[in-house]
């Protein structure tokens, strides 16, 4: 048997363990129970499958992303590990098959789905094998009211009356205590030691624009920053993804649309094709990604805003999972607000609660001028972090104004319009009253009359969408969830008294295109090899395109990109020094060895 650094590096080819594997893989090994909490691509999948392989007996998975498992077990047979699955996809004779090996001891690690567990047949199975850990991914799905595998996780409490001497990790990237304390009481783990990671991705960079155009930003985005990359574009309803997938495509870029809309058949082929294809672009709503391992999602855009920090966290997570540069960035506008806003109000008293906290802590993130990890971090527990200079607010850092003027023009407007004709309108009408602009609806309504006719001339239409989209975000100013009309809230009345002063970001429409392209860190990853190991990183991806296609898995199962970097950047001569490249294990090197070396060899002549 292997001690867990040599797993490590004979199984996987990596150098090093991540912050906080080597612990916890220990604590596991030595049957200690564990809950771990690890910010998505933290590398959470090692803390079990090294458990799994240096323990004696089958690793036992508990993951209800049965869309994955094939997928998943396919990258640990490429790295020579006996992986197989049990879930409802699998006809007879496959299941046969699977537990066939389990019982003769020729598995290291099986994925089940959680639903497997509630079917006798299957506990009378692992109870005839010898059973290393049990690991349950996703925690979380037990701790979600409403959540479609809760029923099944609530079940899992029984592995402890059942094999009380088998280890179990529980894994999951949401943070709240809360959601922890119920993780750990619902599945009986008040003896586990409980592990918390860094919630830093260092390798992202974050970016909240202004809204004007999204499309043409999104474009603009996608091809100065990240042509031919795979990435995900999340947006709020199923009709923008459609339209904003057509789009894509109309402007030839490869993108396929995914929302729970479609049927299973479309989603699924759409998913594969993420995973297999590089390049590929998935414009989603936020029905997809959970479980998706893809390593080289280089960006993650949001062309609405999420509805929490948590669920933010977790979307931009998805990218750069291979540690190498990635881009986490949102188009937010006025409208992003009104529309939360609104929907906010919905529902019963606590629920509106809820989502009001979180949806005030997502505008504190987009209107900051301070640095975004920062912020990130210290919501997450992390407090007293340095700013990262790689953010957006870092490298050009907002400057704040006082508002306070401009802030009352906006309020009075909306008092005026209430105490002196008994109406109200919207953002549109208030802002063409404060310009002064005679539009038919001024005319109409006669509001060339009000004293605040264009009393607002200082700014510009869209600076007067920015200064109120910052007074919903401050709760200075309020939208009625029916009409999207401005209303005044209780704290409007301390600015118009002239007792608060308010302050405001100064919009950047567009970072400057120089400083975007300065920093290394939005650069496409190809760019940033030297210039001699470009191509050759290009012939290793062309060659590594054509062996997964060849059997028929994804691309990165083969090898990740950033193992295809050292490669090209170290260009080695020999297998033994092939082999010491991160990424490269014992089982790839007598696999691929040679081809490698072929391709770099056929590069140099
Ligand atoms: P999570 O499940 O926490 O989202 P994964 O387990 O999928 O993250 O790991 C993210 C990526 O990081 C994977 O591609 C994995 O191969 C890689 N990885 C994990 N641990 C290491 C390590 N010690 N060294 C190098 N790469 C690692
Ligand atoms: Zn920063």
């Amino acid at each position: 048997m292997d001690t867990p650094s040599e797993a490590l590096h004979r199984v996987f080819g990596y150098d090093s363990f991540r912050a906080g594997q080597q612990e916890i893989i220990d604590h596991v090994v030595t049957g200690g129970d564990a809950l771990v909490l690890m910010p998505t691509g933290g590398g959470k999948s090692l803390c079990y499958q090294i458990p799994a392989l240096v323990r004696p007996g089958v690793g036992v998975v508990i993951s209800p992303l049965i869309a994955l498992m094939q997928d998943q077990v396919d990258a640990l047979r490429a790295l020579g590990v006996r992986a197989g699955f049990l879930n409802s996809t699998q006809d007879f004779d496959e299941r046969q098959m699977v537990e066939a090996a389990f019982l003769a001891g020729e598995l290291d690690l099986l994925y089940l789905a959680p639903e497997r567990l509630r079917v006798e047949a299957t506990t009378r199975l692992l109870a005839k094998g010898d059973i290393a850990v049990f690991a349950i991914d996703e925690a979380h799905c037990v701790a979600q009211w409403g959540h479609d595998f809760r029923p099944d996780y609530l079940a899992l409490s029984e592995l402890r009356e059942r094999w009380p001497e088998v280890p179990r990790i529980a894994l999951t990237a949401t943070a709240t205590p809360a959601t922890h304390a119920e993780i750990s009481s619902r599945l009986g783990l008040d003896q586990a030691r409980h592990f918390v990671a860094s919630f830093d991705r260092p390798n992202i960079h974050y970016r909240i624009t202004p809204k004007s155009e999204p499309k043409r930003q999104l474009l603009e985005f996608l091809r100065t920053e990240h042509p031919d990359e795979s990435g995900i574009v999340y947006c709020l309803s199923r009709s923008s993804v459609e339209k904003i997938a057509e789009f894509l495509v109309d402007n030839g870029i490869a993108a396929v649309p995914y929302h729970a809309g479609l049927d299973a058949r479309t989603r699924a082929t759409h998913q594969a094709r993420f995973l297999r294809e590089e390049g590929l672009i998935v414009v989603a709503t936020i029905a997809f990604g959970m479980g998706i391992d893809k390593p080289d999602v280089r960006f993650v855009a949001h062309l609405d805003l999420p509805k929490s920090v948590e669920g933010y966290y977790q979307e931009t997570g998805r990218a750069g999972r291979d540690g190498l540069p990635a881009t986490a960035w949102m188009a937010y506008g006025l409208q992003d607000v009104v529309q939360h806003r609104r929907m906010a109000m919905e529902g019963d008293e606590a629920h509106r609660r809820r989502q009001v906290h979180h949806l005030d802590a997502m505008l504190a993130l987009c209107e900051t001028v301070g640095c975004r990890r920062v912020m990130l971090l210290d919501y997450f527990g992390q407090k007293g972090s340095e700013p990262c200079g790689n953010c957006d607010t870092c490298q050009t850092p907002p400057e704040s104004w006082d508002g306070t003027i401009p802030a009352q023009k906006v309020l009075s407007t909306v008092l005026r319009l209430a105490r002196e004709r008994r109406q109200k309108f919207g953002v549109g009408q208030v802002v063409d009253i404060l310009l002064g602009k005679k539009t038919a609806k001024v005319l109409q309504h006669g509001h060339e009359t009000l004293t605040v006719f264009g009393v607002g001339t200082e700014l510009g239409n869209a600076e007067w969408h920015g200064v109120v989209r910052q007074l919903l975000a401050q709760d200075l100013l309020a939208v009625e969830p029916a009409h999207g009309a401005l209303v005044l809230t209780d704290a409007s009345a301390t600015v118009l008294r002239g007792q608060r002063e308010v302050l405001l970001r100064r919009e950047t429409p567009r970072p400057a295109r120089a400083k975007v392209a300065a920093s290394a860190k939005a650069q496409p990853v190809a760019a940033e090899l030297p210039a001699e190991a470009a191509p050759v990183f290009e012939s290793l991806r062309a060659w590594r395109g054509a062996t997964a296609k060849e059997q028929g898995v994804p691309a990165y199962v083969i090898f990740h990109d950033a193992t295809l970097r050292e490669i090209a950047t170290r260009s080695p001569s020999s297998l033994a020094e092939l082999g010491t490249v991160n990424g490269v294990g014992e089982n790839k090197l007598a696999k691929y060895g040679e081809q490698v070396l072929q391709v770099l060899a056929d590069d140099e002549g």
